[in-house]
């Protein structure tokens, strides 16, 4: 996460004069370590102040004048302390400002989300401490640069052997005090988030306290006290006991047994023990008597008790952080697993419910998935290949294999509502089922395929046997409807030798509208027969030249038009690709819509019809255009209903059966047929037919 916290001016002023007070302190302090006249400083705490004092609060405003401030504070204090050159005091203030800059900016670039990096977090893992380690020793580099090219400005030397103490001292300052700095800083950032308030934070501390076992704080005060004794021991006695061996077994011991705050205040206090003991010429470094060498040591020493300390124990933080994770995602996996199992309950419940079968095939051909429904209408079978049952189409033949809707579905297509009679092994007539089946396709780009049943045997025997009764009664109705105009004729003979009478007149008239309504009823008699022909009749599909048949009609349409002296409609004809159709049927449904485009015109308008088709695939769309009077809103899809008529008392006669009829001859053809509005008026029939060339049919 990245933080950025805006400060007033006087307060980033206030936080500059802090950190140079605490700078300076260091500054002091650390010449205080020095061990001869030239000033070798054991440590150099200042180097961990600055790299704290330039990573803390990056978004301050007066920023430039921690840039002012070091050198000035640095140049004081070392004036004070030592007999330095000015120059040379300069230059090393600057190398203290090159440090802590550049130290901030490599820390920016490798561990962003550390506290004063740009982020909140303390460090939790060794990468954070190689990142940190990395940071140290570039920013030392260029510091220790800067303050060798100090003295060797001023004293016309260049001590090679103090840049690479100057090196660690101040690599090892760093280490120790930014370690401690960026714990600090992320716990004091995060405090109000996390414990409301400083005094919710004791709280935390207290209750954390309370719930630890006696045994664990008993371990912390013992190795606590232990390690520190040992290095007291090690560092006060030496040359009485061999006590060296133990100095970073106590370190690794709090390292690994010890919260990370703990190591880090170890730490100072072990740098503390070996730095005032090494003074004091006590200790297993006291015999070294090159100062620079005993400080290089020194240094060396500390630095390796911080790395190994932190590896340790940021090691076994990111092990406990990953342990915590996992457990975390393992609670998710075992509730994601009984939400999991609970709503595949619930849908094997619905599944074994549903009326309507189910069924999942592998691309194998092995059923995965059956419902009781499924095994009620197409058997208990185990193989879809092989299931004991029959399957035949309605006309008796029997499906091949690849022709069933499942093994088709495998290959890909979507199979909608295909009646199959499904006979099972013995006599029993069988059952049809209606089957929709759609593929599921699987990682390995194979399919399998979920097929949905229902019976529809009532259903369809139930509609079969309308239609049948609707056409033996078209068909009896004909002939007393014949008998009824033979007798309208006779009786209009007989009148017509009568002599003229008013009543004569009136009888005449009666005769006419006997005619009439004898006529409209041969219409609905006609309708009702073409109708169950068209539910009825073997489709005989062979490639139609659509172009022809159409023109075929307008021709005939137009002349029956200029016969009965009305307007002769316009066609217009694109180039309709040939279809794959019933010769008979196809001319019955493009003659019944041409029909209606003509028929359904508003008065004194003369029809224009616009006829354009266009192959997609293996299909061709025919969409039938008119100028007419347009369908009522909402009666697009009902005007395809048995007897539904959307224009009842508009003067337009008809039965209401044309539309079902075509409705009825499309899907024959597996086509659709829908009605919508003319653009420029009127309405337009569009439907779809096999192309010509494929068979099936
Ligand atoms: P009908 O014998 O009444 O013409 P149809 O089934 O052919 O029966 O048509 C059903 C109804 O759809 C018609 O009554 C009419 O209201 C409407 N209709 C059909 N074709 C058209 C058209 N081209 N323009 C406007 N309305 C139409």
């Amino acid at each position: 996460m990245k933080v950025a916290v805006t400060m007033t001016y006087p307060r980033s002023l206030a936080r500059t004069a802090l950190f140079a007070i605490v700078y300076g302190a260091a500054v002091l302090l650390g010449w205080r370590t020095a061990t001869d006249a030239a000033g070798i400083a054991l440590v150099w705490p200042a180097a961990g102040v600055t790299a704290i004092w330039f990573c803390a609060q990056r978004h301050a405003r007066a920023r430039w004048a921690d840039a002012v401030a070091l050198p000035l504070v640095l140049a004081a204090t070392t004036l004070v302390t030592k007999t330095p050159t000015l120059l040379a005091a300069l230059l090393f203030g600057i190398g203290g400002v090159l440090q802590g800059t550049v130290f901030a900016l490599l820390l920016a670039r490798w561990r962003p989300s550390l506290w004063g990096a740009g982020g909140i977090a303390p460090m939790r893992a060794p990468r954070d401490l190689w990142g940190m380690l990395g940071a140290a020793i570039g920013a030392s580099a260029c510091g220790s640069v800067a303050a060798v090219t100090g003295e060797w400005l001023t004293t016309g030397r260049l001590p090679w052997t103090h840049l690479g103490l100057y090196l660690t001292q101040r690599t090892t300052g760093i280490m120790i005090i930014g370690s401690v700095g960026v714990f600090a800083g992320a716990a004091l950032t995060t405090v109000t988030a996390r414990f409301g308030s400083a005094a919710g934070w004791l709280r935390h501390g207290r209750a954390r306290l309370a719930a630890t076992s006696r045994w664990r704080r008993a371990e912390y005060v013992v190795i606590l006290a232990g390690t520190t004794a040992v290095y007291l021991a090690g560092f006060g006695y030496t040359d009485r006991l061999p006590l060296s061996f133990a100095l970073l077994g106590g370190t690794v011991l709090v390292a690994t047994r010890l919260c990370t705050p703990f190591l880090l205040l170890h730490n100072c206090v072990v740098t503390v023990i070996a730095v005032r003991y090494t003074l004091d010429e006590s200790g297993p470094f006291a015999h070294v008597t090159e100062p620079i060498v005993r400080a290089a040591i020194v240094q060396l020493f500390l630095a390796l008790v911080t790395v190994v300390g932190l590896a340790l124990a940021l090691g076994r933080d990111e092990r406990a952080a990953l342990v915590v994770a996992l457990a975390r995602e393992k609670a998710e996996l075992v509730t994601q697993q009984e939400r999991a199992a609970a709503h595949s309950a619930l849908l094997a419940a619905i599944i074994d419910t549903v009326a309507g079968g189910l069924v999942v095939v592998e691309p194998d051909g092995h059923v995965s998935l059956r419902n009781p429904a499924a095994t009620e209408l197409l058997g208990p079978f185990r193989d879809i290949r092989n299931t004991g049952y029959r399957h035949l189409h309605l006309d008796g033949t029997p499906y091949a294999i690849h022709e069933r809707p499942s093994m088709r579905a495998m290959g890909g297509e979507n199979v909608r509502g295909e009646d199959i009679l499904i006979q099972p092994p013995g006599t029993g007539p069988g059952h049809i089922v209606r089957v929709n089946a759609s593929p599921l396709p699987r990682p390995d780009g194979t399919s399998s395929a979920v097929i949905l049943v229902h019976d529809v045997t009532a259903e369809r025997r139930h509609r079969d046997e309308l239609t049948n009764f609707a056409g033996v009664v078209a068909h009896d109705l004909l002939n007393p409807l014949a008998c009824l105009g033979g007798w309208t004729a006779a009786a209009r003979d007989l009148l017509s030798d009568l002599p003229p009478h008013t009543i004569l007149d009136q009888a005449l008239d009666d005769l006419t509208r006997a005619d009439r309504a004898a006529a409209r009823m041969r219409g609905l008699i006609d309708g009702l027969l073409a109708y169950t022909t068209a539910r009825k009749a073997e489709v005989s599909a062979v490639p139609v030249d659509l172009t022809a048949l159409t023109a075929d009609i307008a021709v005939a349409r137009s002349d029956s038009a200029a016969a009965a002296g009305q307007q002769e409609p316009r066609f217009t004809i694109g180039v309709l690709p040939a279809v794959q159709a019933d010769p008979v049927l196809l001319r019955q449904l493009m003659d019944n819509l041409i029909g209606n485009a003509i028929k359904y015109t508003g008065p004194g308008v003369t029809p224009a019809l616009t006829i354009t088709a266009a192959r997609t695939g293996d299909t061709v769309t025919i969409c039938i255009a008119d100028n007419g009077i347009g369908i009522p809103p909402g009666q697009h899809n009902s005007i395809f209903e048995n007897f539904h008529r959307a224009h009842p008392d508009s003067g337009y006669h008809g039965t209401g059966l044309g539309l079902a009829i075509c409705k009825r001859i499309v899907e024959r053809h597996g086509g659709t047929i829908t009605a919508s509005d003319n653009p420029g008026g009127g309405s337009c029939f569009t439907f779809t037919l096999p192309a010509a060339g494929l068979s099936g049919l």
